[in-house]
């Protein structure tokens, strides 16, 4: 009987216009785009929506809020904007994908559905620094979120590693919390916009190590310090800290996709109206392969791709 009700549960199949998949800003907005427009609209997001703007604790170069908004505040609006219009939401992952011609099947751990055309907007996440101790102390003190795991690090030392608008902006988040922040870069420049080093270089709690790469983390039970090459110098030299947080870019999540629509970095190749090389297929925000990725540049995608999804919806 059991048996007769699960199979019964695994033929259960929805049909969509349009689904995106990824809750980011990116996802969000073609999720209000599609659904305004009348298209019957499914996300899937498989942690919490917003994505890794969720994550930010305050994003200034939004338009439309002087003052910066909180990444989480500013992504809830999204959610809520976008559901208000009819966009359906469901907390899965996608883990397979079959083109089947005009239909499209995207599979979830229980359950498939199909949609007449697909949104890729699942985004990337934290390169990891792939040194020894990483693994071993992650979550005892390796982080890659300083708005989730900064308030633990109140009064200690932590370290940055990074030289990139996330590694700044999450530095200077730290100072809030941490004594000190030793913002480790491999290099004697700053990527970051010049605005966010105008901010570290006027911290006093925010120190600069340049030319400088992580060679181990270590510690017993939660991490101690890091050793350091000086890349100048060749030199080695221990840092003591009790976290370390890791920005040094990111890697797309595109794990579940087929390599035909990938780059050789992993990202979704897609032409100026985000279509993919499979017809009913677009990518985008953060996914895919672009020059810049910011919550405006990915909003932009949003809105275009199901542009081209619903000029390709009327035209097949
Ligand atoms: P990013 O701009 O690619 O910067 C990565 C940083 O990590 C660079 O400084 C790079 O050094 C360093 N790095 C890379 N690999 C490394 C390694 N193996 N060891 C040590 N250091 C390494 O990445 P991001 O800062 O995460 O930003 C990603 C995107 O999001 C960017 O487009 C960024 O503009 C955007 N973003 C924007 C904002 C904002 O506008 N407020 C905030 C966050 C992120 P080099 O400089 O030597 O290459």
């Amino acid at each position: 009987m059991v048996k007769m009700w699960l199979e019964f549960v695994e033929v259960i199949v929805l049909v969509f216009d349009v689904l995106i998949i990824g809750g980011g800003p990116a996802g969000l907005t073609a999720g209000l785009y599609g659904a305004r427009s009348g298209l019957k609209t499914l996300m899937l997001e498989e942690a919490a929506p917003g994505g890794q703007a969720a994550l930010t604790d305050r994003i200034e170069n939004y338009p439309g809020f002087p003052e910066g908004i909180s990444g989480p505040e500013l992504m809830q609006r999204f959610m809520e904007q976008a559901v208000s219009y009819g966009m359906e939401y469901k907390n899965e992952s996608a883990k397979t994908f079959e083109d089947r011609g005009h239909t499209k099947v995207v599979f979830t751990a229980g359950q498939q559905y199909e949609a007449s055309s697909i949104i890729i907007a699942s985004g990337a996440r934290a390169r990891d620094l792939n040194v020894p101790g990483e693994n071993e102390f992650k979550g005892r003190g390796v982080s890659y979120c300083a708005t989730c795991d900064g308030p633990f690090f109140r009064n200690r030392e932590v370290a940055v590693v990074g030289g990139g608008d996330a590694a700044v902006e999450e530095a200077l988040f730290l100072t809030r919390f941490a004594s000190r922040v030793k913002l480790i870069h491999r290099r004697d420049q700053l990527r970051a916009a010049r605005v966010l080093q105008e901010r570290a270089n006027n911290n006093a709690k925010l120190q600069l190590i340049w030319n400088s790469v992580v060679e181990e983390i270590k510690g017993g039970q939660q991490v101690e310090g890091v050793q350091l090459k000086d890349l100048a110098t060749g030199e080695q030299h221990w840092e003591p800290v009790g976290g370390v947080f890791v920005f040094i870019g990111t890697v797309p999540n595109t794990g579940f996709l087929p390599a035909a629509i990938l780059n050789d970095k992993g990202y979704v190749t897609a032409d100026e109206n985000l279509r993919t090389a499979i017809p009913g297929v677009f990518a985008a925000g953060d996914v895919r392969a672009k020059f810049l990725r910011q919550v405006t540049t990915a909003v932009g995608d949003g809105a275009l791709a199901v542009m081209a999804a619903q000029h390709y919806l009327t035209e097949k």
